[in-house]
């Protein structure tokens, strides 16, 4: 790891001087594809700046930003995690941001899709991981911390998830997809703590699903991976399982079922080919639509009254609307035939909104998991009348969410853009 120090002097998260004692680390992903560390950690370096981090992973250097290495079992408070029902992490832990390849575009939420051939993405995801690896090692190291003890090494999900952080799905929106998870991460950590090394050599080291569950499923896939290494065709449903044969772009194989996961073909010939809609696309056969058709499947299709058009039907609903993002046209339906991806469409940006109520609150992130800006206690609201929309995210606790031109510079003032208070100008 190659690790250098540039303290954001200029952060109020530095210049307020609070200290907290070091209890865990929580790890985050950009969420936008960002590759250089230095950009953001040279933009947060200002007294406006409502983010700070103690470091940032790139691929080929790690950024620490805030002081966390000078004394055992304390560390500069950082602004990482916000807030959930349980307190702030930003109390308890250190926090590291990873840039993300350029070679990704988000497709609303922490959804997205590969623009290139999916070797740059790859090869960015893995070194920014095994720096992540190396830079938690030796915080825990400093810190006298047990990578493996409850609570202490989170993503941002995680985090979340125990009421002590803002609703994000990073960082397993962009490791999932690499067979890269929490818990192999804390178990590297650990083995990094021990002397051991994250090899990369090959395929990334992940949790052997070899033995899953193959349901029954028809049809064709063909190869759209474009990458010079083609696509490996292995023995069983896992990056772990051997290499058998390796397909071009092109070729196509009949499909004989698919791994409980959803992330595997089996191929007539018994081999199994990644299920990515990046790398394959998969039609299925009539017969397949038809068993299809009961209950259970979110389907893929042009209108929910034309089942020709249907180019995938799976149990999860994410993969549906990873399929959908891959090809333009497409909606995914429910189970039960109701439309759910895209819900809205997109506005063209900046757009003017007419607010219709009094009092809609103004949060300082998109979704009610976010704080509401207060003046005396109070809740402020936008107030009838007319506003510009800048950026639209989604999140919950509304269809969709606005930020409003005024807090465009830190982006912290966020309204629900729900049909029952607002409507978009034409
Ligand atoms: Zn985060």
């Amino acid at each position: 790891m190659n690790k250098r120090n540039r303290y954001q002097t200029k952060n109020r998260a530095y210049t307020s001087g609070r200290m907290i004692a070091v209890k865990g680390a929580v790890l985050h992903s950009y969420g936008c594809p960002q590759p250089d560390p230095k950009i953001l950690a040279e933009r947060w370096d200002s007294a406006g700046a409502s983010a700070c981090v103690h470091a940032h992973i790139g691929r080929d250097e790690v950024i620490v930003t805030l002081p966390c290495e000078e004394n055992t079992g304390k560390a500069a408070r950082g602004w990482h995690s916000g807030s959930g029902s349980k307190g702030s992490a930003n109390n308890t832990h250190l926090s590291a941001e990873m840039t993300e390849p350029a070679t990704i575009k988000y497709a609303g939420g922490s959804s997205w899709i590969e623009l290139g051939d999916g070797s740059n993405t790859k090869a960015h995801v893995l070194a920014t991981y095994k720096n992540a690896v190396d830079l938690y090692a030796a915080w825990c190291c400093r810190h006298g911390l047990d990578p493996l003890a409850d609570g202490v090494i989170l993503s941002h999900r995680e985090a979340h998830a125990r009421g002590i952080a803002s609703n994000h799905g990073d960082v397993e929106h962009i490791w999932l997809r690499f067979g890269l998870s929490m818990d192999q991460f804390r178990r590297d950590v650990k083995a990094a703590m021990q002397g051991g090394s994250v090899d990369f050599g090959g395929d990334v080291a992940v949790t052997d699903t070899s033995g899953q569950q193959i349901n029954p499923m028809e049809g064709i896939v063909t190869i759209i991976y474009t990458g010079e290494d083609g696509l490996n065709l292995r023995k069983a449903p896992a990056y772990t399982a051997a290499v058998a044969a390796v397909a071009k772009e092109g070729d196509k194989y009949a499909v004989t079922g698919i791994s409980a996961d959803e992330r595997w073909y089996r191929l007539d010939s018994g081999l199994y080919v990644s299920a990515v809609p990046s790398y394959v696309s998969f039609k299925a056969t009539e017969a397949q639509k038809e068993s299809t058709a009961g209950t259970g499947y979110y389907r893929v299709r042009t209108a929910w009254d034309k089942p020709a058009s249907q180019i995938g039907a799976f149990k999860a609903q994410e993969n549906a609307v990873e399929l959908c993002h891959q090809n333009s046209g497409y909606r995914v339906y429910d189970p039960d035939g109701k439309e759910i991806y895209p819900c809205t469409d997109t506005p063209a940006l900046p757009v003017l909104v007419s607010v219709r109520i009094d009092d809609l609150r103004i949060r300082k992130g998109p979704g009610t998991t976010y704080d509401y800006h207060k003046k005396a206690g109070k809740p402020v609201h936008t107030g009838k009348g007319q506003f510009t929309i800048v950026r639209v995210s989604d999140g919950p606790g509304a269809k969709q969410w606005g930020l409003l031109k005024a807090y465009q510079e830190n982006e912290d003032g966020w309204i629900s853009l729900d049909d029952d208070y607002v409507s978009i100008k034409a």
